[in-house]
């Protein structure tokens, strides 16, 4: 077990999931992959170093053959859609939206779809059909005929809010990023807090599975220790355990054990 006393709150947490016989879930989502990188380079390696599934949320009209080459022998990534260009729409005055109410729904759907099925083209075995929306927000009224673009779940921030004629949500809950103090990783003691707070919610009965969610082109070297340190803990007790998207999808009836 690390030392760390920072790290302590978490490791006590999980110890308390293995006295209760119980395993959390967590699942890893990094958002705006477009090619291969040294820093997509560092989090492949991360991931393959401690078998952790990593859903990597990839642009669709930005990417292409150098990233499927890039992957070729990853054993544990798969893709998922990032939107279609990952561009914002919103008013200046708005919050960032690239799926939000500001352009026709039809022209938004038909670039969902050519989304979807471009990146199942390029990632025939890795691709799995959840949309992420940038800036993890979407206008509502397109919710409904997501399905009818090629997607089978849907993945935003913060606890699922289950809404009549959407997808499944398997969303993130604990964002490694500081977006608007330092642009770097935030506070290690706070971000084990939140991920206490958060095993703590399910430990009561929250049923969905713990996304933690990374973006590997700005991380700072905090955000790489974190993320390493994360690996390290959960890697060493049973009390929580690493899924992949698709082992989530195909729990449509979640549970922690
Ligand atoms: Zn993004």
């Amino acid at each position: 077990m690390t030392e760390d006393p920072i790290w302590q709150p978490l490791q006590a947490e999980l110890a308390r999931w293995i006295h209760a016989n119980r395993s959390a879930r967590f699942w890893l989502r990094d958002d705006d992959t477009v090619e291969p990188t040294a820093a997509l380079d560092r989090l492949l390696q991360l991931a393959d170093d401690f078998k952790v599934p990593t859903a990597l949320a990839v642009i669709p009209v930005h990417t292409g053959e150098p990233l499927v080459k890039r992957l070729e022998t990853e054993r544990w990534i798969s893709v998922l859609a990032h939107g279609w260009s990952h561009q914002n729409h919103a008013a200046k005055d708005k919050k960032k939206q690239e799926l939000g109410p500001d352009r026709p729904r039809p022209l938004i759907l038909e670039q969902l779809r050519d989304g979807c099925s471009r990146l199942a083209k390029l990632h025939p075995s890795r691709f799995v059909p959840v949309l992420v929306p940038p800036w993890n927000r979407i206008d509502p009224a397109l919710l409904p005929y997501l399905g009818d673009c090629g997607f089978e779940a849907l993945s935003v921030f913060g606890a699922a809010k289950p809404a009549a004629n959407s997808l499944p949500a398997i969303n993130t809950h604990v964002d490694l990023m500081d977006w608007h103090g330092t642009k770097g990783c935030r506070d290690h003691a706070e971000l084990v807090a939140a991920i206490v707070t958060e095993l703590r919610q399910r430990f009561d009965g929250s049923a969905e599975p713990i996304g933690i969610l990374t973006h590997h082109l700005v991380h700072d070297e905090s955000a790489w220790i974190f993320l390493k340190k994360l690996f390290q803990v959960v890697a060493k007790t049973p009390g929580g355990r690493w899924l992949s998207i698709s082992e989530l999808m195909k729990s449509q009836k979640p549970r922690d054990r």
